[in-house]
């Protein structure tokens, strides 16, 4: 979660949302990192949970995830709850849960559905306050 937070703190730089995750192999290993690079890039998908499923997918030469961990510093969203599943994660551990667009439990609990053919561990809440104040600092930069 650490690493992930400090992929968060960079995503600014670009105008980006304070969102950083990593992908950890079935060793428990680092294979992946990214950020949110909406901004930088132009690309309404490009998520770090995304991003951090695409490069670990790259790494490993192969789009089944399994085995492997999801860290991210903010609850997923729907799209990339999507991405979750369709990569056969093995576990997500998030930080920060997110009340108006989570989807690992908050507003939705896509990544446990019943109906989906693959559902991955859930471990919700992982230092939580470090991933919310980079957020909460993000939008309200005075801090009101
Ligand atoms: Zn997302």
């Amino acid at each position: 979660m650490r690493l992930a937070l400090a992929e968060a703190e960079h995503a600014p730089l670009t105008g980006d949302v304070p969102v950083g995750a990593v992908v950890l192999g079935p060793d428990g290993s680092v294979i992946a990192s990214a950020r949110n690079e909406r901004e930088a890039t132009g690309d309404p998908t490009a998520h770090a949970e995304v991003l951090a499923v695409r490069r670990a997918a790259a790494h490993l030469g192969q789009w089944r995830l399994t085995g492997c961990t999801l860290v991210v510093t903010l609850e997923p969203c729907t799209m990339c709850a999507g991405a979750i599943v369709l990569s056969r994660l093995d576990r997500v551990v998030y930080a920060a849960p997110d009340p108006k667009a989570g989807a690992a439990g908050s507003l939705w609990d896509l990544v446990r559905d019943r109906r989906l053919n693959h559902r991955p561990e859930v471990v919700a809440e992982v230092l939580p306050d470090p991933a919310a104040a980079l957020l909460t600092r993000f939008f309200r930069p005075n801090g009101f």
